[in-house]
């Protein structure tokens, strides 16, 4: 296109150019070294509020890039951010500066990138703040403290507190997830209370803080602090009509007495917190050197439980539920055992709440079944073809669906499914976690059993007892230690048996490891069923195979082996009435 043709347009011509860039999308002005406006499209009077839509349009930042991009000769590009009462609108606009016809011009184009922006915005405070709380993400908090590591001028100290709430599982399985999600958020409005400005707390995770105290003066300064702050968590939050009690562990490490780095603090905190935890929990305390090497110990049995899960070191010991009345078997529980690096067989308490933790537990009760899967001839001929076989499942397992569902089609694959028992914990039924009315169902239709083990320690009442669906309910062994003694746990067994009697539920006394107590039960209860070492300890099957050959007599020595040496006074009973 040369002038020429450009001097020779129609008027036509001229009108059609003149309409295009009126209506063209983007914003478009031509403004004179002045600065004075000499074109706007409609786009641009839009965006610039020059089309009515406010009172006073502000030209002011036109202007001054007018100039800027005039003196400097090229291009310049801008991203202005107009306001109209609360809505914001961001404009990207390229000025040119061009030679027209002997005239210095600037030649303005704006597209509006709101909904871009807005977008931007939204990931950069998600990637750097909380959603629930609104406090800082863990990456801000890093960047402060590396922060103050770099600069850190003449050695300033400061402190960086890991905070975790106890329990928060519980509350959440229990109060439901709403409530839990409104105890982060109050709690963390009473952490975040009396803060300096240099202060800042964060959350990083579920139920953890990292508070950096910056700066400080002595350690005896932040021990008072974080001694008021956790007095402060102790008074009860309402939340949605409940009285919901917390406390935190918090665990302290100080810049640069325990750590050069972010991530060395951190984790030097992250020990000491865990040294509360085991604790009591609900205190705070200060990282020192003999905690690294409790946590060196802690990663070494991390280590071997993870390999021994990968070498299946696994076995089960079985433990006889037995007729009081007859003696006869009347099922057995599997008890996982594990054998570590050394050869030494270790019981569930030093390994299963690790595996829980480690998330190592599901694959433990399927190698559970499947050891039993395996033995079940030798199961038979031991204990005889229609005792029930019962597996622990955890509190943890049974709120979480996808486990229940593949366990319940692994159960229901052994071909036997009826045979099972499943014994879960007090707590899974009361968690508002659709357990009883979605999970239980599933297992109902195999004709699985369902026992309460533990009955007595968890959370719930007594009264919550009728709104849960059993077949069993396992009284835990604290209350029947010694019962023929202790008249207050009497009267709680008189209670519990009598529900479950209204209830259908058949009830077993776990940890029955003596005469007098088996005496008891006999004359003052009507309770059918008992387990514990009185009748018999959890056995190897591989041990009873080498110690007798399998016959019907060695199935009746499993159960009264050890009641031999009571045989004598047995048959005289006790002088117990109902
Ligand atoms: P539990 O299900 O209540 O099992 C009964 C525990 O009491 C067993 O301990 C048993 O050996 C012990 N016991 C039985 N009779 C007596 C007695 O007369 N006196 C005393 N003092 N103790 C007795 P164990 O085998 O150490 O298991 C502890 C817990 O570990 C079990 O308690 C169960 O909750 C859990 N557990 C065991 N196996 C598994 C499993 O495969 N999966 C899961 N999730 N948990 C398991
Ligand atoms: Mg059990
Ligand atoms: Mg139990």
């Amino acid at each position: 296109m040369n002038d020429n043709t450009y001097s020779g347009a129609t008027e036509a011509e001229l009108s059609f150019l003149k309409e295009i860039v009126r209506m063209l999308p983007a914003g478009l002005t031509v403004q004179d070294a002045h600065g004075e406006l000499l074109l706007v499209n409609d786009a641009a009077a839009a965006q610039l509020g020059m089309d009515g839509s406010r009172h006073s349009p502000d030209l002011a930042p036109r202007q001054e890039a007018c100039r800027q991009a005039l003196s400097a000769g090229q291009a310049v590009v801008t991203e202005e951010a107009l306001h109209v009462g609360a809505a914001r609108q961001v404009l990207l606009t390229t000025h040119r500066p061009v030679r027209l016809a002997g005239r210095e011009l600037l030649i303005s184009a704006s597209s509006d990138i709101t909904e871009q922006k807005n977008f931007e915005d939204q990931l950069f405070r998600s990637a750097y703040f909380d959603e629930l709380t609104g406090l800082p993400s863990r990456r801000v908090i890093e960047h402060r403290a590396n922060n103050l590591l770099a600069t850190g001028h003449g050695g300033e100290r400061f402190a960086l507190a890991f905070l975790d709430v106890d329990n928060f599982k519980h509350i959440n399985d229990y109060y439901g997830h709403p409530v839990g999600d409104a105890l982060l958020v109050e709690l963390s409005k009473r952490l975040g209370r009396d803060l300096r400005d240099s202060d800042m707390l964060s959350r990083i995770s579920g139920d953890e803080f990292l508070l950096l105290l910056s700066p400080i003066q002595s350690q005896e300064e932040v021990a008072e602090f974080m001694q008021s702050t956790l007095e402060r968590l102790t008074a009860p939050f309402f939340i949605d009509n409940s009285e919901v009690f917390a406390s935190t562990s918090v665990g302290i490490s100080l810049y640069p007495d325990h750590g050069s780095s972010f991530e060395t603090l951190r984790q030097n905190a992250d020990i000491a917190m865990y040294r509360i935890k085991n604790n009591g929990k609900g205190l705070a305390t200060f990282f020192d050197t003999s905690m690294e090497r409790e946590a060196q110990a802690r990663m070494k049995v991390e280590q071997s439980l993870r390999l021994a899960i990968l070498e299946k070191r696994f076995c089960c010991a079985f433990q006889s539920k037995v007729d009081i009345r007859t003696q006869a078997v009347k099922g057995i529980e599997a008890l996982v055992r594990l054998r570590d690096d050394e050869g030494v067989i270790q019981a569930p308490g030093s390994f299963i709440n690790l595996a829980g933790e480690l998330g190592l537990i599901d694959e433990l009760t399927h190698l559970v079944l499947a050891e039993i899967v395996k033995s079940i001839d030798l199961i038979n001929d031991t204990f005889g073809a229609d005792t029930t076989i019962s597996i622990n499942v955890a509190a943890k397992q049974a709120g979480n669906p996808e486990f229940m569902r593949s366990f319940a089609r692994a159960l229901d694959d052994t071909g036997f499914p009826q045979r099972f028992m499943m014994e879960v914990t007090e707590d899974a039924f009361v968690a508002k976690n659709h357990f009883q009315a979605e999970i239980l169902p599933m297992f109902r239709k195999l004709g699985v059993g369902i026992s309460i083990d533990d009955f007595g320690t968890g959370y719930s009442s007594l009264s919550a007892l009728a709104d849960i669906t059993a077949d069993e309910i396992k009284i835990d062994r604290s209350f029947i230690t010694d019962i023929h003694k202790r008249p207050r746990s009497q009267g709680i067994l008189r209670a519990i048996e009598s529900l479950s009697e209204a209830l259908g539920m058949t009830v077993v006394a776990e940890g029955l490891e003596s005469y007098e107590e088996l005496a008891y039960l006999q004359a003052a209860t009507k309770i059918r069923y008992a387990q514990g070492y009185y009748f018999s300890r959890p056995i190897f099957l591989e041990e009873l195979k080498l110690a007798t050959p399998v016959s019907s007599e060695a199935r009746v020595s499993v159960a009264s082996r050890p009641m031999q040496q009571n045989r004598q006074g047995y048959s005289r009973a006790s002088g117990y009435r109902r």
